[in-house]
């Protein structure tokens, strides 16, 4: 059985919250401040924290951060009324692992919740060495040398370009996270041209359209989907168990 830390201090919320999960059977524990979040996690293991960012004290983006400096791994879900762009980004970056507003769909919310543990009771991928003796990293049927920057998807030699290979590194890299548009320019705008085409070819978002449209059908026979993010960018998704 999972044990959930809720962080909350809204009462009510925090009430229903808690007796939704119960009957889901979950264990849960409660806190109302980043410091008494603190103090649980210090005391007690758990397998994933729902955590509001606007509370009395400390912002709960403190939390966050504590926790992903303390313990390794633990997947944390964002619950706040902060909706904008930016901060969804920033909660994002900062290493929360998914991001919902309120109000918010309880349905939702369980969906996600779960799959949030699925995805941290499996390895996002797995570390071994390539043919060539290199890094590598493998995703499903994908593996990827980053030394020789190829990759193989079920046995066969994909045929990727220069940029299509870079946009393709940092999905892998970043498995089930988000990668922003800018991510992927800046990654793109530090690599050499590609071969073949104008140094000056436009990279914008127009383009990376394009890239991501390849590749998603380069990556077809795979069970690995690139997903669009509304508003933020892509994210490839960690294959279905
Ligand atoms: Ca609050």
């Amino acid at each position: 059985m999972a044990t959930l830390l809720i962080v909350e201090d809204d009462a009510l919320l925090l009430d229903a919250l808690t007796g939704q999960l119960q009957q889901l059977d979950f264990n849960v524990c409660t806190a109302c401040s980043v410091a008494e979040a603190t103090a649980v996690l210090q005391s007690q293991a758990v397998d994933g924290i729902i955590l509001d960012l606007g509370l009395p004290g400390a912002d709960g983006m403190e939390l966050l951060t504590w926790a992903r400096t303390h313990i390794a791994g633990l997947p944390v879900l964002i619950l706040t009324a902060r909706d904008g762009i930016d901060d969804r980004i920033h909660g994002l970056n900062a290493g929360a692992d998914d991001y919902i507003t309120k109000p918010f769909n309880m349905q939702e919310l369980q969906a996600r919740l779960q799959a949030m543990l699925r995805r941290a009771r499996q390895p996002a991928f797995t570390q071994a060495s390539s043919a060539s003796g290199g890094p590598s990293t493998a995703i499903g049927s994908l593996q990827i040398d980053h030394g020789q920057r190829s990759a193989v998807l079920g046995g066969e030699p994909l045929e990727l370009t220069q940029r299509e290979w870079e946009l393709l590194e940092l999905l892998v890299n970043r498995c089930g996270e988000v990668v922003t548009r800018d991510d992927v320019l800046a990654a793109w705008r530090a690599g050499p041209p590609e071969p073949g085409q104008a140094a000056a070819a436009p990279l914008n978002s127009n383009a990376l359209e394009v890239y991501v449209h390849r590749l998603r059908r380069k990556l077809d026979a795979s069970n690995l989907v690139i997903r669009n993010i509304r508003g933020l960018g892509y994210m490839l998704a960690r294959p279905a168990e």
